[in-house]
């Protein structure tokens, strides 16, 4: 399930635009800063493999990564940036919302949430909104390294994650899968690429 190869095929401004070559796809989403590039750098033991543009206001787009000339790793833009005018907001829910609902090849969304932290209002949103439309979806908690430096107030990467369980309770009919990473340890690597290879070859 290890990654040997790794390419940059296509930006595409919309579903349509997409590769159209049928192969399996993996798409990662999350909150703007979420540990979304490091991720995707860290599958693929690459630095800067990943083009999303940071600034928001800027066009969007879907970037398709072929992996192994089999299946795609797609980096969808980042949601939640705090300086976004609404007009970018509501843009962002359109274009990956029709990504997410009308995208045939996408096996499952991968949803980041940072686990250093207390979840945001908006990633609980956006879980439950794909719970709701039934699209299948991986939570992926990254930055668990960071949860030895949490001193007085902040809280263990375990107990964010756990609390992000209990506030999604009422909306899962049963729990998604749910990986926990780090970038810098590279915790969960192997784990992501195993849950792959399964969807696959389901
Ligand atoms: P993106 O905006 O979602 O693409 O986030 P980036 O990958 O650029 O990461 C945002 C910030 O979080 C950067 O300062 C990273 O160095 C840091 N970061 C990302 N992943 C990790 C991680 O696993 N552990 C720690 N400690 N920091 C991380």
């Amino acid at each position: 399930s290890q990654i040997s190869e790794a390419v940059f095929v296509k930006s595409s401004k919309g579903t349509e635009d997409c590769p159209s070559d049928g192969f399996p796809e993996f798409a990662l989403v999350g909150r703007s800063n979420v540990g979304k590039s490091s991720l995707l750098n860290s599958l693929v033991r690459r630095r800067k493999l990943a083009l999303t543009s940071k600034k928001p206001g800027k066009t969007q787009s879907i970037n398709h990564f072929l992996i192994n000339n089999s299946w795609y790793l797609v980096d969808l833009p980042g949601y939640g940036y705090a300086t976004a005018p609404q007009t970018v907001r509501t843009d962002w829910d359109d274009f990956t919302k029709d990504y997410f609902l009308n995208r045939k090849t996408l096996v499952s969304v991968f949803l980041l949430i940072d686990a250093s932290i207390p979840a945001k209002k908006i990633d609980i949103e956006y879980a439950t909104w794909l719970t709701q439309q039934q699209i299948p979806m991986t939570l992926i908690f990254t930055k668990c390294d960071k949860r030895k430096k949490q001193k007085n107030g902040g809280k263990r990467a375990e107990e964010n994650v756990e609390d992000f369980h209990v506030m999604m309770h009422e909306y899962f009919q049963e729990a998604p899968p749910w990986i926990m990473t780090s970038s810098v340890t590279n915790q969960g690597r192997d784990e992501i690429l195993l849950h792959i290879a399964q969807l696959r070859n389901y």
